[in-house]
């Protein structure tokens, strides 16, 4: 049964409403029956969707998606919250930032090529920024591509590449003009992982789990046109990108699987876990806790508020920062002493064991600096949306071959 819309008229809301009703009662229990394991169950989760015509409503139907508004967008909202699996998050680079940068900014041919298979979740995405010192000043970056005939040669090292080991393409950021000041020397290009100029090496987090590499590129080729937006235009796309990751990894993880349990440590705990918590731990009476719990529901309203308001995504995300760390602190005290211990045998799929809530505690600390740090969205707010004067950039007009580099 497909109920993927082939006409360009747009259901009426309640349609759509049991159109998504139908997909989570009726349509994906089946899908994921007998499934086990995240990769599974993710590309089970997200074909079946593409399937049905839900993986991508605002994109245009020529490339895979359904045209819809955001008064469609919002039923989705409504109807899919806490229904979500949370496998979903591993296709929160490819799905969330690369797929629509390529919708916005791509060529045709690129689209054509590569939102179906991206959006159906068969290709898995990863992004290719930071480098060993190009961190929070990313248009410091040195890797370097080369246009040799039809294809480009690129070479350099990229780091806390997140799931560059199960990647088919990278969204990669290299360096193509030397002369030019360093945000106007840079382009964004896609790479296909899987060839030898690419190597992938798992870096082991102190949560025992390895999620992100380092990745060294010796001569690995790109052809010619796998440029999204302008060569040397790279910096607005890289922005564009950033947006996406921030608005999906602040108030967006809010209202998608958080009220399920999230990938541990991605979005914060649902406070009505926390609650259930302080019940069993026999300290829901306990007015300090209670205090806290307060907050922390607070938190998670106000930004499902603000999150309805559009504002800045800077926020959503210092918010989860914030909010996680929180929420995670109180789990592991509310869980004590089981919520310290840590099994060798730790598992991350699992749900309800205490190491959940001490890996939350763990991985919740990195969610500070993935996608610009703490630091870095505050300077973002004060100057995009204060209005605040600028940091002084003394290198924003030299060009980057005269610039010391670390
Ligand atoms: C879990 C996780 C996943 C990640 N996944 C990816 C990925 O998939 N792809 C990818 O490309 N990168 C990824 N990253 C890297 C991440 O984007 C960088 O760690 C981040 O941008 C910070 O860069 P850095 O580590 O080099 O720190 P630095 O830039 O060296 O910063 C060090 C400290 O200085 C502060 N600082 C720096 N500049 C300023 C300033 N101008 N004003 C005030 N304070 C400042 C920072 O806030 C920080 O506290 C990931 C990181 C984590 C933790």
């Amino acid at each position: 049964m497909s109920m993927h819309m082939t006409t360009h008229a747009p259901p009426t809301l309640a349609d759509f409403r049991v159109e998504v009703r139908t997909f989570f009662d009726q349509v994906l229990p089946g899908a994921l029956n007998g499934l086990e394991g995240t990769t599974s169950r993710g590309k089970a989760w997200r074909a079946s969707l593409f399937d049905h015509g839900l993986a991508a409503l605002d994109y245009p139907i020529d490339y895979a998606g359904r045209d819809l508004d955001t008064s469609h967008q919002q039923v989705w909202r409504e109807e899919s919250r806490g229904r979500i699996p949370r496998e979903d998050a591993m296709f929160g680079i490819g799905v969330g930032m690369a797929m629509p940068t390529i919708r916005d900014f791509a060529s045709d041919e690129l689209k054509q090529r590569f939102l179906a298979p991206g959006l159906r979740g068969d290709d898995l995405w990863c992004q290719m920024y930071s480098e060993p010192g190009s961190g929070s000043d990313l248009a410091s970056l040195t890797t370097k591509a080369i246009l040799d005939g039809d294809e480009w040669i690129v070479s350099g090292q990229k780091v806390w590449t997140s799931g560059a080991q199960q990647s088919q393409y990278a969204i990669l950021l290299a360096r193509t003009d030397w002369d030019a000041p360093k945000h106007r020397g840079i382009t964004m290009f896609i790479l296909p992982m899987e060839q030898p100029g690419v190597d992938v090496r798992g870096l082991v987090q102190m949560t025992g789990v390895s999620e992100f590499n380092e990745v060294f590129i010796d001569e690995a080729r790109i052809p010619k046109d796998w440029v999204i937006g302008e060569v040397n235009g790279g910096w607005a796309t890289a922005v564009a990108l950033l947006g996406h990751e921030r608005q999906q990894t602040g108030a967006k993880s809010m209202s998608g699987t958080s009220e399920s349990r999230s990938k541990a440590g991605r979005s914060p705990i649902p406070v009505a876990q926390l609650i259930e918590l302080a019940e069993r731990a026999e300290r829901s009476g306990d007015p300090i806790v209670r205090q806290q719990l307060a907050r922390l529901h607070s938190g998670e309203q106000v930004v499902r508020w603000i999150g309805a308001r559009g504002l800045h995504p800077s926020i959503g995300k210092l918010w989860r920062t914030k909010q996680g760390r929180a929420a995670a602190e109180l789990a592991v005290a509310l869980a004590f002493p089981g919520g310290a211990a840590w099994g060798s045998d730790m598992d991350v799929e699992r749900n309800f064991d205490d190491d959940y809530f001490h890996y939350h505690f763990l991985n919740c600390r990195g969610m500070s600096l993935g996608g610009g740090t703490d630091e870095i969205q505050r300077n973002t707010l004060g100057e995009r949306a204060l209005g605040l004067p600028r940091e002084p950039g003394v290198d924003k007009n030299t060009p980057f071959n005269e610039l010391p580099k670390n």
